[in-house]
């Protein structure tokens, strides 16, 4: 089949690959110019451990292992460490895998077949489906018809938008925000990796991996509305968030924002949707059930879905109706199960009060044994 996937995201990758070794024809169009290869180390957890051996890339996810989450531990003001946190409240079990989020969309790239090609600087403006097929029309000006399309273009997709309505029918917003920065290289310093700070209702932290320093803005706040294409605005809204605040480096982190052509930043948000398919078009990870950060499963979701809807595809004959249906039906349970799982991670990262830092602290530390083996948290995958 002639398919279509809109986004070259963790999604949208593994959806091609999958679909490609499977004989079908896939063009990918990402909006970006090129891979967006920031964020911080995400995790392979669970069934998508399995799903990532299955598509023959599970030695070379291994070999990419980092064990951030496992040094991380919350400072005061000043930088000295407070609390430390268990390792059981980092990981799901020793079997997770730990890599930056640049490795993995680097490793499924490489890995794409000659037939699942990526176009850069595309994006869909239009769709239009009829019994046969959908006619697309890209924003470069061009159009192609496809047999089917996957929207794996994230939590603001813009095939969601077109086939399913608008984002707030099913966005549920969790009440924070994050923004995302690569520290500059010669202001790296081992120690740095991992300290989290907070006052009430913020969190400011540096983690990274290998040489790589990233600062984490995270805040509460009510729902924004905002451009999400102008940076601009979406560094002003961070800067105003973290006003009148230069205790620890929150001040660099700041300064690195500002500075930074890929800041990501986004609110930490969840997308529930009663179906994912609409006739020829379908929607795979945070498109269609972002789990939002906390979760620690959004990369697992994306590794799973790719896989399950490529192999109804094959188990159907091609009949995308019945091999919609079955993905949905194999996908769901793992997002119902993610999308449960945030509240707490919420209220360890930002507490909201001075009152509910100190209670947090206290706990960690009155932990007896745990703290000890300066074991981490993993503030987002
Ligand atoms: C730059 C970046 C950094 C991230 N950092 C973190 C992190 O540190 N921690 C964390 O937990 N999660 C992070 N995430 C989210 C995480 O990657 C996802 O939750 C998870 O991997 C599922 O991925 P996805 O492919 O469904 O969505 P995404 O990772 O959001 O990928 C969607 C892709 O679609 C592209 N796109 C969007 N709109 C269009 C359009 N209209 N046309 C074409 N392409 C489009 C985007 O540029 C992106 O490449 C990050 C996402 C991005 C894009």
């Amino acid at each position: 089949m002639n398919i279509l996937v809109s986004g070259a995201g963790i999604a949208g990758l593994s959806t091609a690959l999958d679909l490609g070794v499977r004989g079908h024809q896939v063009t990918v169009v990402e909006r970006a110019e090129h891979l967006r290869v920031n964020g911080s180390p995400i995790d392979v957890r669970g069934d998508a451990i399995g799903v990532t051996a299955e598509m023959g890339l599970l030695d070379g996810i291994r070999a990419k292992r980092v064990d951030m989450s496992e040094r991380t531990r919350f400072v005061d003001r000043d930088g000295t460490v407070i609390a430390r946190v268990p390792n059981e409240e980092a990981n799901d079990s020793a079997d997770d895998i730990e890599l930056p989020r640049e490795d993995l969309t680097n490793i499924l790239a490489a890995a794409l077949p000659p037939n699942a090609t990526i176009r850069f600087r595309e994006s869909i403006d239009a769709l239009t489906e009829d019994g046969d097929g959908v006619d697309v029309r890209f924003t470069s000006g061009g159009s192609a018809r496809f047999d089917l399309v996957v929207g794996a273009d994230g939590l603001h997709s813009r095939v969601r938008k077109l086939v399913f309505g608008p984002e707030s029918d099913y966005l549920r917003h969790l009440g924070l925000y994050v923004g995302l920065t690569e520290l500059p290289a010669e202001d790296f310093r081992a120690d740095d990796i991992g300290k989290m700070y907070n006052y009430p209702g913020h969190m400011a932290g540096i983690t990274g991996y290998h040489d790589k320093a990233l600062g984490i803005l995270l805040f509460r706040s009510e729902f924004l509305d905002y451009d999400y294409h102008d940076l601009d605005v979406q560094k002003r809204i961070v800067t105003d968030a973290f006003a009148g605040h230069d205790e620890w480096e929150i001040p660099r982190l700041l300064t690195a924002a500002d500075a930074d052509p890929e800041f990501y930043f986004d609110s930490v948000s969840q997308i529930h949707m009663p179906t994912w398919h609409r006739g020829r078009v379908v929607l795979v990870g945070d498109a269609g059930h972002c789990a939002a950060l906390l979760s620690g499963r959004g990369t697992s979701l994306a590794l799973t879905g790719g896989l399950f809807l490529a192999e109804e595809l094959e188990r159907a004959g091609g009949d995308h109706t019945v091999a919609f249906d079955h993905y949905e039906k194999r996908q769901r349970p793992y997002v119902e199960f993610a999308q449960s799982t945030v509240d707490d991670g919420g209220n360890l990262l930002v507490p909201a009060t001075e009152e509910e830092i100190t209670a947090r602290n206290t706990r960690l530390v009155s932990r007896p044994g745990k703290n000890a083996a300066g074991q981490g948290v993993s503030w987002s995958r």
